[in-house]
């Protein structure tokens, strides 16, 4: 498989363009052209440079396949990749702006049990571009220019587990914010981690001090093990700690996820050991009632259990909200789509 153009940097287009022996000014225009989404040969760059690089590259990793649209305006995107491997993507509309939900991965081998992205492992890795034509894809199709983008903000919680595939999404996160591209603020990026301890410590180190979220679902190891295996492998107690270097390293504070569980993790006693657990500690905890998927036996609890556990953590001091569930009637929850699609076509 060819590679994609917009697995490159700044500076590698820059080289491959003057290899072509084209004028520098090429490499910006080409970038700017990709970010934004459009395709090479939209773009008004010489012939025998697109012929060079076309060659060489894919211009288009990212097709859009379907969009579902939900009564609250959430965008659901399928995607399609050049070997046919299929993704998906979330666009939601906030007062601030758009958030679009990336998946960094076809697939995921975390198995966590109320998770539709892991029920048929993990198929592969995206690349950096890959990932950026999520975005690409979607800023073509709602009309985004780099002032007035449609993308806003972007936070990496579609199917797959962003450090486990570490280098191409740090290669991502450091094109999104690349001045030239869409040049997007770390502070409107959010990564979502179910807690990789040592891709959590190395990444404090990358100097992306973007908004670290980490999925916790859980108060004791114990527990968190019943739903996440990767808690066999890494304690919360290690998790915090990591999330403390983060604070320490780029003074950002960080994010818990917890989804409530019926007859899992929502009880007024797990509202008081997350508490307990939490105290004193720069970070804020987003509660979303668990999306049911059809092939898990675990529920979402109801609305007013939901708001009796955030009242709980906020009368502690907590720092807590309750989101709400987007797009639920079309499939919102991670991998929901993906894995109708597949069985569909079984
Ligand atoms: N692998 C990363 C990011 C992808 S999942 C991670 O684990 O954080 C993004 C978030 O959605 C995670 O917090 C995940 O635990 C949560 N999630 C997965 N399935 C869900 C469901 N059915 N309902 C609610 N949240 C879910």
């Amino acid at each position: 498989m060819k590679g994609v153009l917009q697995d490159l940097s700044l500076e590698e287009l820059l080289s491959l363009v003057q290899n072509a022996g084209e004028k520098p000014f090429r490499a910006k225009q080409i970038f700017e052209g990709l970010m934004q989404g459009k395709k090479l040969s939209a773009l008004p760059v010489p012939f025998a440079l697109r012929a060079y690089l076309l060659e060489r590259f894919e211009d288009e990793p990212v097709k859009i396949k379907d969009t579902f649209v939900s009564q609250d305006g959430t965008k659901k995107f399928l995607f399609e990749l050049a070997d046919g491997n299929l993704i998906e993507g979330v666009l939601m509309h906030y007062d601030y702006g758009n958030t679009q939900c990336v998946s960094t991965q076809v697939g995921c081998r975390m198995g966590c049990k109320f998770c539709a992205s892991t029920l048929g492992g993990r198929v592969r890795d995206l690349s950096a571009g890959e990932i950026l034509g999520e975005i690409a894809a979607v800023n073509r199709l709602e009309g985004g220019t780099l002032k007035e983008r449609a993308v806003t903000n972007v936070v990496l919680m579609g199917s797959g587990e962003p450090f486990d595939n570490y280098q191409n999404v740090v290669k991502f996160l450091r094109n999104l914010t690349a001045e030239g591209g869409l040049h997007m603020s770390a502070r409107n990026i959010s990564l979502s981690t179910c807690g990789l301890v040592p891709e959590m410590r190395r990444f404090a180190e990358e100097g992306i001090p973007l908004n670290l979220t980490v999925s916790l679902h859980a108060v004791t190891d114990e527990e968190r093990r019943r739903t996440m295996p990767v808690a066999n492998k890494y304690h919360i107690a290690e998790i915090l700690d990591a999330c403390a270097d983060y604070f320490e390293k780029t003074g950002r504070r960080y994010i818990f996820e917890y989804s409530l569980i019926e007859g899992e993790n929502a009880d007024m006693v797990h509202a008081e050991a997350l508490a307990d657990l939490l105290k004193g500690r720069p970070c804020h905890v987003n509660l979303i009632r668990l999306n049911p998927v059809k092939e898990r036996n675990l529920k979402g609890t109801d609305e007013r259990t939901a708001q009796a556990f955030l009242k709980a953590l906020l009368t502690r001091g907590i720092s807590a909200t309750l989101r709400r569930s987007m797009g639920s009637d079309i499939g919102g929850a991670c991998g929901q789509l993906r894995a109708k699609y597949i069985s569909k076509d079984e």
